[in-house]
């Protein structure tokens, strides 16, 4: 791999990942942190595709905080059934939407301690919020960020947390939220799971095993 000290390997990953991918942005459809939160709910275990097909209808009948805390469960099911964990789900909706209007004036904080006693909610949904929608700079940890760290050498951990952490010292301050949509992108687009196309991919000369790799490794589908 190249000499540079990972700060500046993340910085200069940063930057041509932005280029090739401009629009990296969070997938799911939302137009208030209220939505926000709900389709992170509903996306756990579930694409944000189909999320984005799900939340329509269920904004048209519960379009507000104060709707979705009003609502029966056994209304905000069928709507939200083809997401799975639908039951676990409504609870989540109906219990942070009364939590937010009894604790939290009926405001969704905007701090992650706040955020995580709502119900349903961990840290990977607290940060997309923060950074998402209260325009913080948070690194969100996905399945993505946390497969692509491993392979850029910026971590050793599966640990969710020691990955935030470890990413945290050496990606640029003002990029941690950029930081994972160009995961996303970048692992749907380039470097998927079962398939990583480091001989296509743009930033392999920044890549702990990009670099490592050489042609022998290369299967019928360019993949490695
Ligand atoms: S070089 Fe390979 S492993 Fe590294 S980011 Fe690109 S596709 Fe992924």
């Amino acid at each position: 791999m190249n000499n540079l000290t990972d700060a500046k390997r993340a910085k200069a990953i940063v930057e041509r990942l932005s280029a090739e991918y401009p629009d990296a942005s969070c997938t799911l459809d939302f137009e208030s942190p209220w939505a926000l939160m709900v389709g992170a709910i509903l996306a756990a275990q579930c694409t944000d595709e189909r999320v984005n097909k799900i939340t329509p209808e269920l904004f048209d009948r519960f379009p507000d905080i104060q709707s979705a805390a009003e609502a029966e469960l056994s209304d905000i099911e069928p709507i939200i059934r083809s997401c799975g964990l639908f039951r676990n789900k409504a609870r989540a909706i109906k219990g942070s939407a009364s939590m937010i209007i009894e604790r939290f004036d009926g405001r969704i904080p905007e701090t992650r301690e706040a955020l995580l006693e709502l119900p349903g909610i961990g840290r990977k949904i607290a940060n997309l919020m923060l950074g998402d929608a209260f325009g913080q700079q948070e690194i969100v940890v996905d399945t993505h960020c946390k497969r692509l760290a491993k392979l850029m050498g910026f971590t050793t951990s599966d640990d969710p947390l020691a990955v935030e952490r470890d990413l945290l010292s050496v990606v640029p301050e003002n990029e941690r939220t950029r930081w994972g949509h160009l995961m996303v992108s970048h692992g749907r687009e380039v470097c998927r799971a079962r398939c990583r196309r480091c001989f296509s991919c743009g930033i392999r000369d920044l890549c702990q095993y990009g670099t490592a790799v050489d042609a022998s490794d290369k299967k019928e589908d360019d993949c490695v």
